[in-house]
Formats: structure tokens, C-alpha cells, sequence
């Protein structure tokens, strides 16, 4: 069988280990320092819980005065608690919360850089998947402070290794190798179970975003109505409950596999024991060593190749973990700005720029047919345009592109003669006020998402005067903290839920308060009432003026309010021309335009009657 090459990491586990470090100091300082400090603590934990019995025994035999005696146990021990409560009390305490913190602030970052992302490369499969393993990084065994955590224990292994490999090495030192033994065998089996785990980590996390999907559908209030009446909800339960089902199932193997390396483990651990014990039974039948010494080093030697186990358990543990670091880094280090240009948009934000679709062509990832072909298209400054198609011609994609949430697959769109890709995105993105169809609105107050201000730098009038351009003005009235209602009612009990044709009027106030040279406007009435839709249609050529604009509709009557009509078929433009001049051409557009009016006609079926 021809044996796959070996995938490298996307970073070494010194750069993982640099990465980690530099981040917990950025994030979560007190942890790192509190870590660091804990070292030596430990360590001295380790020598206390070898020591105190050896000495509890020493004392006993030493026929000391008990005075002597209580002191000698009393006062380590005390040192031992002091130790023991400077750990648990405050050191794990601390420790925890920090790692929290620092999780959460990895956890950010990821999703910080998806809304950095293009959009087009967010939409990915491969983006996504690997989106969720970097956040399952965050949250698998102590998350990306796993990485951390696992540095301090390798470094208390060691140097309690050291201690306790010198304590061993002073009454027999061939004894150092055969401890040795049973934690090399133990982490190869280990390594084993861990290749095996790692091969499968994509099925692991595919399955994780499945079931997490299924089990978010509860919780969606858009999806809630059409599982209710259309009887979805049982077809979801059994999909939940075969992935549940699923889960166990592979939960089983992995649990099983590692029963069987951790069972091996154990087989070695028992012979290793019986040896070192046997060997140092005989020196104490010898009087080779004292009673006292006997239980030191009995302790030690168990605590030893605990310890000699534990560094390379950690090593292993810190490969698993630098190869979640890796995930997350994949992830974030993807800066979207490398792809784009760094233009800015200042001199284009004046007056209403000149659009041009120069033989565009785009193709979805993972697909073989192209949604739009060949489109050549060209937006005097200062047009308006309707674009206009059936379900599925590439309407949506084509605002896309122009907006530069797409790049095309082929062909190039410019704004005033300069190519789109030669502008950095965020000041491309300065270029245009958009509506979209899907559009949702999160827990921000009204004014905050029209101005898209957070920190209550906006113009409120404006606000408001565009709220009321929107039709929005009688809703305001309603509310008793006007613009700053809060758009939630689950996260604020003075908020307000809007309904889809209010969602769709806030989204054209957002338009209008942005103000921007193109201004792309995607069905925007598909939700809204007659009166509403009028109202949009009456504002529509102040709310143009002085801007280039594409108006998507189905409402065809809605498209002589613009200079030009564009048809689409099939992701290619079959017709195009003032409205007048596509009705008299009796092409699709105008076969769409009769089919659609003959419902507004009085007169309509009542021929046929008579
Ligand atoms: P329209 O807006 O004219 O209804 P769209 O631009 O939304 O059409 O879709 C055009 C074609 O592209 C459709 O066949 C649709 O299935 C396909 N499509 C749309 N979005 C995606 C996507 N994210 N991935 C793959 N195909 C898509």
C-alpha cells in the first residue's frame, strides 16, 4: 500500500510554545506570572510527600523526646500545608480564571478574524472546518491555555526529576534505567492512541458542527415557526438523536483505544514495580539501608518514574497541544488585506462614480458551472439601474461581486476606471450603502445599527430623519426611548422586536444614513406593505440623487423609477434598455411585465367571460 506523506505542522513547537507564551502575557499576564512562580511550589510539594513519612519514621526510631519529635513532624508539616493551601488556595484558584479569560480572548480573535475575512473565503467549506477546530482549540481539555499549562508541568517533571533521580542515584544508580523503562513503553502507547485520535480529528469535528447545528435549531426563532407547522420537528429530533447516536458510538472507540494503552501501561508499570521493590526489599533484609531510608526511597522510586512518565506524557501532550495552537494560528493569521490592494476611496466618496463589469465571469467554490458568464456591464455616473431576472439568474451574486464581498473568477469590475481588487476592502467597502435581502439586526440599539456607531458618536437627527425616510417614523413614536431602544427583547426587557418589513425599512435607513457614492438595493420592498413600498418608491429619487445606483426588484413596475432595465438569464444579461424600450422590444422582460400586470387590471379574465 503507497503510504501517505506525512502532513507538516503549520508551526514548529518552539514557535507554538513562543506564540502561546507572547499571547497568555498579552491576555492573561497574572496567569503566566502565577504559573511561572508555581514551579518551584510544586516541586517542593513533590520532595514533602517523599520526605514526611521517611521522616515520621526516623523520628520514631530515633529515641528522641517526644517534645523533639512533635517539632521536627510538626513544623514540616506545617510547611507542607502552608505549601499545599499557596497552590490549591490561591495559585489554582487564580490560575483557572485566568485561563478562562485567556480562552475566551483566543476565542475573539478567531472571530474577529472571520469578520476579516473575505466573504467569499468565509463561505468556504475548508474556512469553515477549519474555523470550528480553532474553536473547538479553545475549548478541548484547558483549551489554548493547554499549551501553557503543559510547559509549566514539563518543567516541574524535570526539575523534580532531577531532584529525585539524585536522591535514587545515591544508593543504586542501574535502578535509574529500569525505572525508565515503563514510561518509554507507556508513551508509545500512548503516541499510538494519539496518531489514531489526531487521524481522526476532522471526522471528530465534522461531527461536533453537525450536532451542534441540530442542536442550535431549538433555539432559532426563524426555523421554530416552520418546524411547529410543518411537523419538522420530530425529522429533527431523529436526525439529533442518529448523531447523538453517532457521537457515542465514536466516543466508544476512542474510549476503548484508550483503555488498551492505558491498560498496556499497567502490565509495565507492575513489572517495574515488583522489580525495584524486590531489589530494595533485599537491601533492607542486608541492613544495606536504614528503615527510614527504605520508605524514602520506596517513595521515590514510584514518584520518579511518575515524574520521568510525566515528561514524556507532556511531551506528547504538548505535541497534541502545539498541533491545536496550529489550528488556531491557521486560522488567524490569514490576513485578508495580503489579496487586496491599498487604495483608498477618499477621492470616489464625492460624487457618484462610473461602474464597469468588464466580461465578468464567477464560478462558486466546489462548483463546475459558472453562476454568472461573460457579464459586461456599464454604469454611467450617476445611473440608475434595475436588474431584473427569475429566481436564480445571478441577480444576488452580481451584487456581490460589485459590492466585494466576491472577487470574479474571471474578468475585472472598476470603479472610475480603477480595478476593484486595487482597493484595500475596508475602503472599498466605504464605497457602497447596501440592502440586503437577509438582512438580521443583533442587540444594538436602533441608532447604533443605522449609524453602525458603537461608541454614541452619531448624528441623531439624522438618525431619525433617515428612520423617517425609511418609514420607520410612526414605529419611533411608539417607543419610549426612541432611537436608543435596544433591538432584543430576549437580551433587554425595554427592547423592541421589529418584524421582517420593519427589519427591511431599518436596513434602508442604515443606507441612507451611510450615504455612500453606490447605492445597491437588493428586492427591498419584497417585505414591506403597499403604503410602505409607495413611500420607498416616492424617496427613491431623492434617495439616488447624486449616486449611482442597482435596484433589484420583482415588482417590475418599481424599475421605471430607474434610467436603465438590465434582464439576466441563466447568469448572462439577454436584454437591456430604457423600460419602454425592452416593452417594445416584446422580449422576456416584457412578457414578465404583462404576466405580472395583468393582475392589477380590472378588466382582467372578464374578456374570456363574456
Ligand atoms: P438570484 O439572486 O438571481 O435569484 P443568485 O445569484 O442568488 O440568483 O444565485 C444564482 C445561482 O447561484 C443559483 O443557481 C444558486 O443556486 C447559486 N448559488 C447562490 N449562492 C451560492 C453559494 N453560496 N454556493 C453555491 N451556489 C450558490
Amino acid at each position: 500500500m503507497k503510504k501517505t506523506k506525512k502532513e507538516k505542522p503549520y508551526k514548529s513547537l518552539l514557535s507554538n510554545f513562543l506564540w502561546a507564551s507572547k499571547m497568555q502575557l498579552k491576555y492573561a499576564p497574572l496567569g503566566f506570572i502565577i504559573r511561572i512562580l508555581g514551579i518551584p511550589v510544586e516541586v517542593a510539594l513533590n520532595y514533602c510527600s517523599i520526605y514526611l513519612p521517611a521522616l515520621i519514621v526516623k523520628q520514631a526510631v530515633s529515641g528522641n523526646a517526644f517534645y523533639d519529635i512533635a517539632l521536627a513532624i510538626g513544623s514540616f508539616f506545617i510547611i507542607q500545608m502552608l505549601l499545599s493551601q499557596l497552590k490549591e488556595g490561591f495559585m489554582v484558584r487564580y490560575t483557572e480564571a485566568e485561563d478562562k479569560k485567556f480562552n475566551f480572548s483566543i476565542l475573539y480573535l478567531i472571530n474577529e478574524r472571520s469578520f476579516t475575512r473575505t466573504y467569499e473565503e468565509y463561505e468556504k467549506k475548508e474556512t469553515r472546518d477549519l474555523r470550528q477546530r480553532a474553536k473547538n482549540s479553545c475549548f478541548y481539555d484547558n483549551g489554548a491555555a493547554d499549551f501553557s499549562k503543559r510547559v509549566t508541568y514539563m518543567l516541574q517533571y524535570i526539575l523534580s526529576y532531577v531532584l529525585f533521580g539524585g536522591i535514587i542515584a545515591s544508593f543504586s544508580p542501574w535502578m535509574l534505567p529500569v525505572i525508565m523503562v515503563e514510561p518509554i513503553l507507556s508513551l508509545i502507547f500512548l503516541r499510538v492512541f494519539q496518531k489514531w485520535a489526531h487521524k481522526h480529528r476532522e471526522y471528530e469535528s465534522n461531527l461536533a458542527s453537525k450536532l451542534g447545528y441540530a442542536e442550535e435549531q431549538p433555539d432559532d426563532f426563524a426555523a421554530g415557526k416552520d418546524i411547529r407547522v410543518y411537523g419538522m420537528s420530530g425529522w429533527l429530533t431523529n436526525i439529533y438523536y442518529s448523531l447523538v447516536k453517532e457521537m457515542n458510538a465514536w466516543e466508544r472507540k476512542k474510549s476503548s483505544k484508550r483503555f488498551l494503552s492505558s491498560l498496556s501501561s499497567l502490565v509495565v508499570i507492575l513489572f517495574r514495580d515488583s522489580l525495584a521493590y524486590a531489589f530494595l526489599i533485599g537491601m533492607a533484609i542486608n541492613k544495606q539501608i536504614t528503615v527510614d531510608e527504605f520508605v524514602l526511597y520506596f517513595a521515590a522510586i514510584s514518584q520518579f518514574a511518575s515524574f520521568f512518565g510525566g515528561i514524556l506524557n507532556t511531551w506528547g501532550g504538548l505535541h497534541a497541544s502545539s498541533l491545536r495552537v496550529c489550528d488556531v494560528r491557521k486560522y488567524i493569521d490569514t490576513d485578508v488585506t495580503e489579496a487586496c490592494g491599498d487604495k483608498k476611496a477618499d477621492e470616489h466618496m464625492l460624487s457618484a462614480p462610473e461602474i464597469e463589469f468588464d466580461n465578468v465571469s464567477y464560478r462558486y467554490d466546489g462548483s463546475d458551472d459558472y453562476v454568472l458568464k461573460n457579464v459586461s456591464l456599464k454604469f454611467k455616473a450617476g445611473e440608475s439601474l434595475a436588474l431584473v431576472g427569475l429566481n436564480g439568474a445571478g441577480k444576488t451574486t452580481l451584487v456581490k461581486l460589485l459590492c466585494g464581498l466576491y472577487k470574479p473568477t474571471s474578468g475585472q469590475i472598476r470603479i472610475n476606471g480603477i480595478p476593484s481588487d486595487s482597493f484595500a476592502l475596508k475602503e472599498y467597502y466605504r464605497l457602497f450603502s447596501p440592502v440586503f435581502q437577509d438582512s438580521k439586526t443583533a442587540f444594538f440599539t436602533i441608532a447604533e445599527t443605522v449609524s453602525g456607531d458603537l461608541n454614541g458618536n452619531y448624528d441623531a437627527p439624522r438618525v431619525e430623519n433617515c428612520l423617517r425616510r425609511a418609514g420607520l417614523g410612526n414605529k419611533l413614536d411608539t417607543l419610549p426611548k426612541g432611537i436608543n431602544t435596544v433591538l432584543d427583547k430576549q437580551v433587554d426587557s425595554e427592547g423592541t422586536a421589529f418584524s421582517g418589513g420593519e427589519v427591511q425599512k431599518l436596513m434602508m435607513a442604515r443606507a441612507l444614513y451611510k450615504d455612500a457614492p453606490i447605492l445597491v438595493l437588493d428586492e427591498p420592498t419584497a417585505a414591506l406593505d403597499p403604503i410602505a413600498e409607495s413611500k420607498i418608491y416616492e424617496e427613491y429619487q431623492s434617495m439616488t440623487k447624486g449616486k449611482t445606483s442597482l435596484f433589484i426588484s420583482h415588482r417590475l413596475a418599481s424599475t421605471r423609477f430607474c434610467d436603465r432595465v438590465v434582464y439576466m438569464e441563466n447568469g448572462e444579461i439577454t436584454e437591456i434598455g430604457t423600460h419602454e424600450e425592452l416593452l417594445s422590444a416584446g422580449g422576456e422582460y416584457s412578457h414578465l411585465y404583462e404576466m405580472q400586470s395583468c393582475w392589477y387590471r380590472d378588466d382582467y379574465g372578464k374578456e374570456e367571460n363574456v
